[in-house]
């Protein structure tokens, strides 16, 4: 069977949040999986939504993680100081990202992951840890399982969005983007063309949008339709949901989005879906 399945470990944008008015799409911050063995990890963005993976894993042997890294805002790398399994020495992670602000994946971590902020420094814990930097544009393949594509998107700091191919299925991942930068837009336009899934930031509502958040570094539901239609892609789902935005809320965003593009959901933590 062609396709895979997705696992959504976290949909909330910024920072993680807490309470009744959350239970439906969850407080953690991004991450999602995709699933290929007990033992061999496939995850994009390391946000505080990572930290439930550790309930799925066997306790009884190596496990081999690859953490696809959007880029290091905190919201998407929080939950390395909390995951156990980097602190096991039988275990490997690969991880892959841009080159930021002079400084690559592991030094970046290792600058925020240290004492005074944190009893433990990233170089040292105890799991062997790869890095692998890219350029945008050059397609690489991660084993022989998937083929990935980055390009760069408009976020503060920059962000990868990718394309990413497993098992006869596409997924695009957009998260964190802002709409408006004709550059961005085209060349996510192409990256999402024909993709089976689309995970697209709709932090904010339009109005909202329009009224407080320009340049900011998000988007809405309404642009994630906009693209959805015009990439022709299989299915939206709306992520990064703005800390303040209740179940409720998110709902309508759906109902709206549904509205003009039927195949929508918002990203909701502890769900899996099939891509492709
Ligand atoms: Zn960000």
């Amino acid at each position: 069977m062609s396709g895979f399945t997705l696992n959504i470990h976290g949909a909330r944008g910024s920072v993680p949040v807490s309470g009744p008015e959350y239970h439906k799409y969850g407080g953690g911050t991004t991450c999602f999986e995709i699933e290929i063995a007990e033992d061999r990890r496939f995850v994009i963005d390391a946000g505080t939504g990572m930290l439930r993976i550790k309930d799925s894993l066997p306790d009884d042997r190596p496990i081999h993680f690859s953490v696809v890294l959007t880029h290091l805002h905190w919201d998407h790398c929080l939950a390395l100081p909390f995951f156990g399994p980097l602190f096991d020495p039988r275990n490997r992670f690969d991880f892959y990202g841009r080159a930021v602000g002079g400084m690559d994946i592991e030094e970046a971590i290792d600058r925020v992951m240290r004492p005074p902020w944190f009893p433990v420094n990233f170089r040292s814990t105890a799991a062997d840890k790869r890095f692998h930097h890219f350029e945008p544009y050059m397609t690489f393949p991660i084993g022989d399982e998937f083929e990935i594509h980055p390009i760069l998107l408009h976020h503060p700091d920059g962000v990868t969005g990718y394309r990413i191919r497993h098992n006869g299925a596409t997924l695009v991942v957009a998260t964190d983007v802002e709409h408006g930068v004709p550059e961005s837009d085209a060349a996510l336009r192409e990256l999402a063309r024909g993709a089976d899934a689309l995970i697209y930031d709709a932090q904010y509502v339009p109005d909202q949008y329009e009224a407080q958040k320009v340049g900011w570094g998000h988007s809405t539901w309404q642009q994630g339709v906009k693209l959805a239609e015009a990439a022709g892609v299989g299915q939206l789902i709306l992520t990064s949901h703005d800390p303040a935005r209740t179940d409720d809320e998110v709902d309508e965003i759906v109902r709206h989005a549904q509205a003009i593009f039927p195949d929508t959901i918002a990203a909701a933590e502890g769900t899996s879906i099939r891509v492709g």
